[in-house]
């Protein structure tokens, strides 16, 4: 889960990274109190979860005299779609140069990753495309408390070593809380020293419980019912819906669907041993999206009974038509079950895509 930029700032700041003087306000009545201590540079940024903020109007420079209006046309604005509900006013720095700092986890090495560059200001995507040689990496062992001296020297290069000991601070947030991703982009020099403009921290959406936190902010209403459920569950935008039992046979039901020119909608993975509620909450849940048009069952009967799998497809009770493919336990059972309309019984997954395809397409 994406912390928001106040959200990652109370946490570096924890740690003694240094971050500009700033309040959060949900309207701009309550600017004129934190007057005083922002100061006469103001720096309003909208508290909206995406990128690239700045350049889709989502950061604005002040001064004492015109914080309140240009708050006030800040909470008027959509940036990128998304309402401007909270804004994090700052007091602005006086920026000399931009670097970017971020650590994330290396998935070829399953390693944590550093990765610094001076030439910040840039859209790290963009560097790593056109100056990939500005970017310097450095991968840490996972038990390491501490990044050895000779390997920070190697990252900053000739940039300040006051941003070293921020460096090791980040380390340690991205440990400590779970991070699959902690960046300061950008990380800035100003006459005051280093500071962090910006923060961005995703916390593994496994250790939220450890957290602290209850709820999952970034999981759609559906994702959210998946997850409550226990379901593996991802949108993909198509037409037909998928549900299957096990990872491999869902994946490559949709690697077949592909395969016709179809289009998936989602992947919804019940798991093994599914009793018919679960298959009923399943169906319905796919269902519920809005650009379902039919739906696929790829069934491998194990510890999971074909028959209860049709008795949940059955209770669902869902206008889509339902296409199923069922191999194993109480196979037959289940294709009693299934003869009625609305529902097509078919042999193979094979055959089962393909009439998919064919009826959305
Ligand atoms: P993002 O666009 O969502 O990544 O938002 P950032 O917080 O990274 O801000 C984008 C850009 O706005 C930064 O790269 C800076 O150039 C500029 N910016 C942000 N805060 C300040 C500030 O306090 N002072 C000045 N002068 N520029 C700022
Ligand atoms: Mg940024």
């Amino acid at each position: 889960m994406k912390l928001r930029e106040y959200e990652a700032k109370n946490v570096i700041r924890e740690y003694g990274i240094p971050v500009p003087a700033g309040f959060l306000i949900r309207s701009e009545n309550e600017l004129p109190a934190h007057l005083d201590e922002l100061g006469d540079r103001i720096v309003l940024k909208a508290q909206v979860d995406v990128g690239g903020r700045g350049k889709a109007g989502g950061i604005l420079m002040a001064d004492r005299a015109t914080a309140v209006p240009t708050a006030h046309s800040l909470f008027k604005k959509e940036i990128k779609g998304l309402p401007v509900q909270e804004i994090l006013a700052e007091q602005r720095l006086d920026i000399q140069h931009e670097y970017y700092l971020s650590i994330t986890v290396d998935r070829s090495s399953k390693q944590p990753l550093i990765l610094f560059t001076e030439e910040g200001g840039v859209e790290i995507e963009i560097t790593a495309r056109d100056n990939p040689a500005a970017i310097r990496k450095a991968v840490l062992l996972p038990l390491m408390r501490d990044i050895p001296p000779f390997m920070l020297r190697d990252l900053l290069g000739t940039a300040p070593k006051e941003i070293g000991a921020v460096i090791n601070k980040l380390y340690r947030v991205f440990c400590e809380k779970d991070a699959l991703l902690a960046e300061i982009n950008p990380l800035v020099m100003t006459p005051c020293g280093v500071f962090a403009a910006d923060a961005k921290i995703i916390v593994d959406d496994n250790a939220l419980g450890r957290q602290g936190f209850t709820v999952n902010r970034d999981l759609t209403e559906r994702e959210a019912e998946a997850e409550k459920h226990g379901f593996s569950y991802v949108e993909l935008g198509g037409s037909i819906g998928v549900i299957g039992n096990g990872a491999g046979l869902t994946m490559a039901t949709l690697d077949l669907i592909e395969f016709y020119g179809g289009k998936a909608a989602n992947f919804l993975d019940v798991g093994g041993g599914a009793e018919s509620e679960r298959v009923r909450h399943a169906v319905r849940l796919v269902a519920s999206v809005p650009t379902v048009k039919v739906i696929v069952v790829n069934l491998l009967g194990g510890i999971t009974k074909c028959d209860e799998v049709a008795k949940g497809i059955i209770d669902a009770d869902i206008p889509q038509k339902v296409i199923a493919r069922f191999a194993g336990t109480n196979e037959a059972e289940g294709r009693k079950l299934l003869s009625g309309e609305g529902y097509e019984m078919l042999d193979t997954m094979d055959l089962v895509v393909k009439r998919a395809v064919e009826a959305t397409s």
